[in-house]
């Protein structure tokens, strides 16, 4: 594996557990042009109630004012979940040239899991891939948050003790 990949992905791989941190899905995602960060963002969907505002998503426009362009041309994007078609199309419509993720995404992933958007012939741009790097801690962490969301749930379910009916008034 490339080193650098891997470091650039521990980087996305904070972003995420932050958003964990924050009661969000965590993902993140960082964009790289000639070894310098020019864009960041992990996922703000509760806390900006924007169903747009995924990790790509922020990190690209960030980028974008970042180089005061909207061709990032010349990076490289890393995100920690394989992008869903939301952000494989914003990756598109940037024309990033090269995107690493992290864990895929049965139910979503639009990279390789349900599409292939990033490398589909049909479309005017086609991005090299790299899939699989730090998969697993960035799979960990969606298996533990959801995991403590569903006990969050089971709780808030629980019933009610029943009323103490011993004691008269
Ligand atoms: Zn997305």
């Amino acid at each position: 594996m490339n080193p650098e990949d891997e470091m650039y992905m521990r980087i996305a791989l904070d972003l995420a557990e932050q958003a964990a941190a924050h009661g969000e899905v965590p993902v993140g995602a960082i964009i790289v042009k000639e070894g310098r960060i020019i864009g960041m963002g992990r996922n703000r969907r509760e806390a900006d109630q924007d169903p747009l505002a995924h990790a790509e998503v922020l990190a690209i426009a960030q980028a974008a004012h970042d180089v005061g362009f909207w061709r990032l041309d010349d990076t490289t994007l890393y995100v920690t979940l394989e992008p869903c078609p939301m952000c494989a199309g914003a990756i598109v419509n940037a024309r990033i040239p090269r995107v690493v993720y992290g864990a895929a995404d049965p139910k979503a992933g639009a990279v390789h899991s349900l599409f292939a958007l990033l490398t589909d012939a049909r479309l005017n741009h086609r991005c090299e891939v790299t899939g699989g790097v730090l998969a697993e801690p960035s799979a960990a962490l969606l298996r533990q948050f959801f995991a403590t969301l569903r006990q969050q749930k089971a709780a808030s379910r629980d019933p009610q003790p029943p009323p103490d009916t011993t004691e008269s008034p």
